[in-house]
């Protein structure tokens, strides 16, 4: 069920990993979700292989090939699902793809608390705290109910335009008395008392 790319420069291994995918795992077929991978080794790594596989010697010949589209490639490697570096023997490489385990179906279609950990992750992201960044999910019956994350209160000016003298300081806070509140506590706040049994998913 899985559609894989594979992004990397010259000589970085990509064609041996797709065969290695068609040999273990017959990917023949058109699948409906997609993963990209991105496979790189050492500039000197590649440049040996080169040169074993090309016959030739001329790093500036290497260099040529290897900046030619060097910005897409780029581009694309950052935006993969995992990057594998390949700078050892094939043997290792097998290896390390066999524990990677790479088809297993989690990566495209994460479990609930999978799912829930990385929301937690992007809830964080939203924190106005300077001095952590904390994100927390309750959930119910496998739903949101509702998600916090630290700061200082609702309708408060924000821990980041200096309302918490605390975060500011130089001395972690000692001297005076935090403002912002944690994110499972921003997070029971939404809530109220009516929903129970809910599991509470925080990244800290
Ligand atoms: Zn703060
Ligand atoms: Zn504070």
């Amino acid at each position: 069920m899985i559609l894989i790319g594979i992004i990397g420069p010259i000589y970085s291994g990509k064609r041996t990993i797709a065969d290695w995918l068609k040999r273990e795992h017959e990917f023949t077929e058109r699948r409906p979700f997609f993963l990209l991978l991105a496979v790189d080794a050492e500039l000197r790594v590649r440049y040996e292989r080169w040169k074993h596989s090309e016959n030739k010697e001329n790093f500036n010949d290497f260099m040529d090939q290897n900046d030619k589209n060097w910005n897409e490639i780029r581009k694309i490697m950052y935006m993969a699902d995992f990057i594998i570096t390949n700078s050892s023997e094939k043997a290792d490489l097998y290896k390390y793809l066999n524990d990677l385990d790479i088809t297993n179906p989690v990566r495209l279609r994460p479990d609930y608390d999978t799912y829930f950990m990385n929301l937690a992750d992007l809830v964080a992201s939203r924190t106005n705290c300077i001095k952590r960044k904390v994100g927390c999910v309750l959930v119910k019956d496998s739903r949101v109910i509702a998600t916090g994350y630290n700061g200082t209160a609702r309708g408060l000016k924000n821990c980041n335009e200096g309302n918490c003298e605390s975060c500011s300081q130089e001395d972690g806070g000692k001297s005076s008395t935090c403002k912002c509140l944690h994110a499972e506590e921003n997070a029971l706040l939404e809530v109220g008392r009516e929903n129970k049994d809910c599991i509470l998913y925080c990244n800290t």
